[in-house]
């Protein structure tokens, strides 16, 4: 058994080649940006209105000013503003020659035609060209794309851009006691809730997810799902048959496969019996069965892999709270995952029996880390929690 950090570096250390791709900007959502976006333009790209109000000289301080013109946000300003005159002009507007300040519209009363203000306007409300924004500036780095990152990228006039390519991420599931949601259970059956929890991940992170479906324990059945996974896929999944029981065929198959095992074993709580390999350019792993161990090894381990792969590194974003009751262990060999309830300040431990209670998840919105070699965390220890 190998450390959760040696583990996370192994991960680490991998590379393919990054294939890349353009797309149109809303395909590019949750997708994974692998170089810097410069602005191809300046912005704004002209001096603006930032309010509704009317554009003076700051240095003419007349009584009341003529109304030369009303101008919106897309015209362009015929007039330009001279001592003891100001144009009428709407947020977003470009602003006139001669004017550097806009005195807001509520500051002001007009009468026939002239404008005359009621209290001193002490800001410029005036949006310099460029002050966003130079040409040449960098804008976004690489990341995995957000909403907002869209909009960013559509306000410098961009309709595409270059993205990694999406891996095919296979899913397999083994074990004789599984059905599909769907079906009809017999006598020692379960449902099979890893596929599509996997396959969902799969999505969530960007990716194209390929179910293979159930395979049973069964040697030749599994080796043959595996051999043509390997083919087909980027990186394949294999849920459950990992770890040392009579029937737990998933090392061996992917070993005969051509799978070089990179580790099998870390300490990790939950997840143990996970097994990392690879093939050429593509990556396999071997989840333990349990659904919450296959949940959570995708959250720290697969997700380290697919952003590795695209050049980043995964820094999930991590919030932090205070621990509201303690947690002890006795066996502090493992760094564990624990799910928790996280709300403003306050970091709740979820109720939660072990790896095989996935329905306990459905009370946690984050995950917190406790190290290798810590037996208790205390009520009041400020922590950090990964969202999930
Ligand atoms: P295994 O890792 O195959 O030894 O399975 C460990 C436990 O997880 C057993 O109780 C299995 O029945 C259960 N399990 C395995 N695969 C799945 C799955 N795809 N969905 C839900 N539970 C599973
Ligand atoms: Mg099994």
């Amino acid at each position: 058994m190998i450390k959760f950090d040696t583990a996370m570096k192994i991960i680490k250390n991998e590379k393919t080649k990054i294939k890349s791709v353009r797309v149109e900007l809303l395909n590019a959502l949750g997708r994974f940006l692998i170089s810097d976006i410069k602005s191809p333009i300046d912005s704004p790209p002209f001096k603006k209105a930032a309010m509704d109000g009317y554009a003076v000289n700051s240095s003419d301080n007349s009584e009341s000013y003529e109304v030369l013109e009303i101008i919106g946000a897309g015209d362009v300003p015929s007039k330009i503003v001279t001592k003891g005159t100001c144009v009428k002009i709407m947020t977003g507007a470009m602003m006139p020659e001669g004017a550097d300040k806009i005195i807001r519209v509520e500051y002001v009363i007009e009468k026939n035609n002239r404008a005359v203000p009621q209290r001193e306007e002490t800001k410029s409300n005036v949006i310099g060209r460029a002050e966003n924004l130079k040409t040449g500036d960098i804008v976004l780095s690489a990341r995995k794309l957000m909403p907002k990152d869209i909009g960013i990228i559509a306000s410098l006039g961009m309709e595409a851009v270059e993205v990694s390519e999406q891996p095919v991420i296979g899913v397999i599931t083994t074990g004789s006691e599984l059905k599909d949601p769907g079906k009809k259970l017999n006598p020692g059956e379960i449902y099979n809730s890893n596929g599509l929890q996997l396959c969902a991940q799969i999505i969530a992170s960007g990716c194209i997810p390929k179910y293979y479906g159930i395979v049973e324990d069964n040697k030749s059945k599994l080796s043959g799902t595996v051999s043509r996974a390997f083919s087909e896929c980027d990186i394949v999944l294999l849920s459950g048959g990992v770890s040392k029981g009579d029937y737990d065929f998933v090392p061996d198959v992917l070993k005969e496969n051509g799978l070089k095992i990179l580790f099998h074993r870390v300490a990790i709580k939950p997840g143990k019996p996970v097994l990392f390999g690879r093939k050429d350019n593509m990556f396999a792993f071997g989840l333990p069965g349990n659904p919450v161990s296959a949940f959570v090894i995708f959250e720290i381990f697969v997700k380290t892999l697919l952003y590795q792969l695209a050049g980043l590194e995964y820094k999930p974003v991590l919030f932090h709270g205070r621990l509201k009751r303690d947690i002890q262990r006795s066996d502090t060999e493992r760094t564990e995952f624990h799910p928790v309830y996280a709300y403003k300040e306050d970091v709740i431990p979820v109720k939660y029996h072990g790896s095989s209670h996935l329905n306990a998840m459905a009370m946690a919105n984050g995950l917190i880390m406790i190290p290798g070699g810590v037996g208790k965390l205390k009520a009041g220890d400020y922590v950090d929690v990964r969202p999930v």
